[in-house]
């Protein structure tokens, strides 16, 4: 049975950073619907363009094309033992076509971890927030760093991490990625984790978490 992990969360969360942390940790392979976007845009794929208009103005895109990448994606070997999936499903659309998609591939139930973090939180991280304008990977918040760290790239502000698509991006979270909260709430392999502390301790919490909700999915038998 898989280890199949959902890091839900606002954005600004912390939870593409977590997702990434835990996936190598366990060997899993992370799977980013922001990302995969957003090098879609980077290799000038046409189908990614329309995306692009929308991601740059804080809407969501549409869920028939998420839906279709994420199961093309999952329909991959390498999630036989599991996948971290970060910033799907973000309707609750998006959750029950993933629901469907589990049903099909037989690999056992979604572990699915919401990392909390207060809205003004939030808007401070995405103001300072700079990520890679090769490679894609987030630089440390603090400022110190004038190149990328895994690839010497040059560091900029993501195109929808201005001030007014923040808000909006808030705005659209609250409004179709909080019900999927509620979708998933009841299920026994739901977790909350406080993403308000220093990175080190929400991966430690993470962690302990997710072992625990495993088990209790599995009977006595721990994570395998
Ligand atoms: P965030 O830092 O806001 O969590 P992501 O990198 O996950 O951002 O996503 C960036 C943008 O990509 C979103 O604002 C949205 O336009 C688009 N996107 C990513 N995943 C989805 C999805 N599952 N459904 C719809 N749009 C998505
Ligand atoms: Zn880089």
């Amino acid at each position: 049975m898989g280890l199949n992990v959902i890091m839900m969360g606002p954005p600004g969360a912390g939870k593409g950073t977590q997702a990434g942390r835990f996936a190598s940790d366990r060997g899993l392979p992370k799977i980013s619907t922001g990302d995969m976007l957003r090098e879609a845009v980077r290799d000038k794929n046409p189908t990614a363009l329309e995306a692009k208009a929308r991601m740059d103005r804080g809407e969501l895109v549409d869920d028939a094309t998420m839906i279709k990448i994420v199961a093309d994606r999952l329909a991959r070997p390498d999630v036989r033992d599991g996948f971290v999936l970060d910033g799907f499903p973000r309707t609750v659309a998006q959750a029950r076509a993933l629901d469907e998609l589990m049903d099909r591939l037989d690999s056992g139930p979604l572990i699915v971890v919401d990392v909390a973090v207060p809205e003004q939180e939030l808007v401070r991280r995405l103001a300072i927030r700079r990520i890679c304008s090769r490679c894609g990977s987030n630089a440390d918040p603090t400022g110190g760093e004038a190149a990328c760290k895994q690839c010497g790239g040059t560091l900029e502000q993501r195109a929808d991490d201005n001030q007014d698509v923040v808000l909006e991006r808030l705005r659209v979270y609250q409004q179709a990625t909080r019900p999927v909260l509620d979708y998933y709430r009841d299920r026994p392999t739901f977790r909350v984790v406080n993403g308000a502390q220093a990175p080190d301790h929400v991966a430690h919490e993470l962690d302990a978490m997710i072992e625990d909700a495993a088990r209790r999915r599995n009977g006595k038998g721990g994570i395998s």
